[in-house]
């Protein structure tokens, strides 16, 4: 995988998983900070409820404290009257008085006095669970209490609808004497008080009586005259909370359930919130990670790429002297600076290798090799030019005894001095001079006649022997001679022959007496 499509990689893989997990505990955080929030708001919602519930039940209470009739029914209670019955006791009165029933209980809490609002299908259920056999017991007991509490309120139920019912000791009207039983009046919880209390608290709720059968047995621990906060079930849905408060009836029964259905609103502004920022997020993270594609792709790889083509280059042409690109002011520039360094240290290297390659180390004479290479090259020019060349070749006289008389490294001195004596002697630009052999030079002159070439070899012996340096095995001249062959190029010559004619000349050199130039 190559660079590019590795940081692509890399940088696409860090920003989504951070964008992901960003998204994550962003989400994780809100939604349950909202879902507190709605199920605190609930909970407070259902405690507003439960007050404006409660305020009903002291409306009732206000309406038994104000019923002006006591001192009448009391009076009555002593001396039924038919009349007071039909009168004060009668639906009318009752109506007009905001309750649907009225009872007299007696000390013992039997019920003496029963008046009732039919309901609207004529029906008087209060009459009816009075007469019910298997409410007694349930009845009995609830009455029995009232009179031992002797004034209060209660939430009651005969399984199928619930009503609320006030009592107090049945006294005339000034509060004296003894009480001639207990005075009950109630009032079914109707739609309408719902639908009032739904008006006033702006909530949404239902008051569900649970059937007798299910009625569980009484907790007499709780408080039982109103509406009881605190424990509520709630049910949490995506939309809404439904919460349930138990209602608690006379005795500590559960009688009713108080469901209230609450939307959800904060939960759902704040999805609605996470949804955007998480769609904002994904965009913002794909936004930085093309930028930060490009910004990689204009700062690195790209110039890393122009770099790896210039060095290519470089190398496929084995040029030297070629340059990798630098810019700014960055690490990748001083790369490439340091490239370019080591290729000027490589461009110095072959040169001197090649340098080194083409030199005698001794003299710093050309070598034979150059010398060779030199030589085909004066071959072609010849031929080309049809002009003159030449060739001489030097040898040292009897060099082996010098050696051995003065020592190897005084004659490499000659070798060195015998290189300066041909630098002076040939001095023109073409000429190539070089040692060929241990003791053996050769100049090899391009565009010259065979006088130019004569001289020039004469000059170079005479040189060598003006240098008197002493060599006494050098029979009748006492000092170092150098003896020479000379040639001209022909038509016909390969450098071969050129070479053998010009040794054959030196051979010639040699036998007539040493330290003289012979053209061959
Ligand atoms: P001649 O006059 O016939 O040329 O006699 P010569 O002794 O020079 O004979 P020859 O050319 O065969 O001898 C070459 C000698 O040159 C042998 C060796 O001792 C010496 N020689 C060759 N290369 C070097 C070198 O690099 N340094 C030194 N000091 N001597 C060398
Ligand atoms: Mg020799
Ligand atoms: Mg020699």
């Amino acid at each position: 995988m190559g660079l590019r499509l590795t940081l692509i990689s890399i940088l696409s893989a860090v920003m989504i998983l951070s964008g992901l997990g960003m998204t994550w505990v962003f989400r994780h955080q809100l939604t349950a900070a909202a879902a507190a929030a709605d199920r605190s708001g609930a909970e407070k919602d259902m405690e507003r409820l439960l007050l404006a519930l409660n305020q009903q039940i002291s409306e009732i209470h206000v309406i038994l404290g104000s019923w002006s009739n006591f001192t009448s029914f009391y009076e009555h209670a002593a001396r039924p009257s038919e009349a007071f019955r039909n009168d004060d006791l009668s639906v009318a009165s009752l109506e007009a008085g905001h309750f649907d029933w009225i009872n007299l209980i007696d000390a013992q809490g039997r019920v003496v006095e029963h008046s009732e609002v039919p309901l609207p299908d004529g029906s008087t259920p209060v009459r009816r669970a009075y007469d019910d056999p298997a409410m007694a017991s349930v009845l009995d007991m609830a009455l029995r209490e009232m009179v031992r509490r002797q004034s209060g309120c209660a939430i009651l139920s005969n399984g199928s609808r619930v009503a609320i019912g006030c009592y107090q000791p049945l006294l005339p009207s000034d509060g004296t004497g003894p009480a001639r039983g207990t005075v009950l009046i109630g009032r079914w919880v109707s739609e309408a008080m719902l639908a009032k209390v739904r008006t006033q608290t702006g909530l949404q709720f239902a008051l569900q009586p649970r059937p007798q059968g299910q009625i569980e047995p009484a907790d007499s621990s709780r408080k039982v005259e109103s509406f009881q906060s605190g424990n509520f079930q709630l049910e949490e849905e995506t939309d809404r909370i439904q919460v349930q408060s138990k209602v608690w009836g006379m005795h500590g029964r559960y009688i009713a359930d108080l469901q209230m259905d609450w939307p959800r609103e904060s939960l759902q502004r704040t999805e609605a919130t996470v949804h955007l920022v998480t769609v904002a997020m994904a965009v913002l993270t794909a936004i930085t990670v093309l930028l930060l594609i490009f910004v990689c792709d204009r700062l690195i790889v790209r110039r890393l790429e122009g770099v790896r083509r210039d060095l290519g280059r470089i190398l496929e042409n084995e040029s030297w002297d070629g340059r990798v690109r630098t810019a700014r002011n960055d690490e990748l520039s001083e790369l490439s600076v340091y490239i370019n360094e080591m290729l000027d240290i490589i461009r110095e290297k072959i040169a001197l290798v090649k340098e080194q390659s083409l030199t005698d180390p001794l003299t710093s004479l050309s070598n034979r090799r150059h010398f060779d290479l030199q030589m085909d090259t004066a071959l072609v020019q010849f031929r080309r030019d049809q002009s003159a060349g030449a060739l001489v070749l030097f040898d040292i006289d009897y060099f082996k005894r010098y050696n051995d008389t003065y020592g190897h490294p005084q004659g490499d001195d000659v070798l060195v001095k015998f290189a300066q004596c041909m630098r002076q002697s040939a001095k023109r630009p073409m000429d190539v001079l070089a040692r060929v052999g241990g003791e053996e030079f050769a100049i090899l002159m391009p565009m010259t006649d065979s006088d130019g070439a004569s001289h020039c070899a004469e000059q170079v012996r005479a040189a060598m022997q003006a240098l008197g340096l002493v060599h006494a095995g050098n029979g009748e001249f006492g000092c170092v001679t150098v003896s020479a062959g000379l040639t001209m190029m022909g038509p016909e010559d390969t450098a071969e022959t050129l070479y053998s004619r010009a040794d054959r000349a030196l051979y010639a050199a040699k036998n007539s007496g040493r330290n003289k130039v012979v053209l061959g």
